[in-house]
């Protein structure tokens, strides 16, 4: 991982830290391009399966390939979630839930803090 994070994105990929909700400065990015992770630079999302889910943290609805994230069950907090890390540095992205309003039915809510946008 690169040495050139900020103190919160090292907080979010290495101690699953949380970015506080409607902070992020992708949140509202509606750009055409691909979102990588920060720490490795693995294509995570596209522009196309962004939206607006009003969480306060950038949501999509799927993935960019089969190489772009692994989930892993957590139950911190009281809760039982699914985490989603990115597949190639193991950093921790933020939670996929099963509510999304397109066809895969899935709402991956990411951190806009390690997410590195390459506009199109
Ligand atoms: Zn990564």
């Amino acid at each position: 991982m690169k040495n050139s994070l900020t103190k919160e994105q090292f907080d979010i990929l290495k101690n699953k830290g949380t970015e506080s909700a409607f902070s992020g400065k992708l949140l509202y990015n509606k750009e055409e391009g691909i979102y990588k992770c920060v720490g490795c630079d693995n294509k995570l999302f596209t522009s196309d399966e962004k939206y607006d889910s009003g969480s306060g943290w950038p949501s999509f609805s799927d993935i960019y390939s089969d190489k772009s994230i692994k989930t892993k069950l957590d139950i911190s907090f009281g809760m039982i979630r699914t985490e989603v890390i990115c597949y190639n540095c193991g950093g921790h992205l933020g939670h996929v839930f099963n509510d999304g309003p397109s066809n895969t039915g899935k709402r991956y809510c990411i951190n806009s803090a390690i997410l590195k946008f390459k506009k199109k």
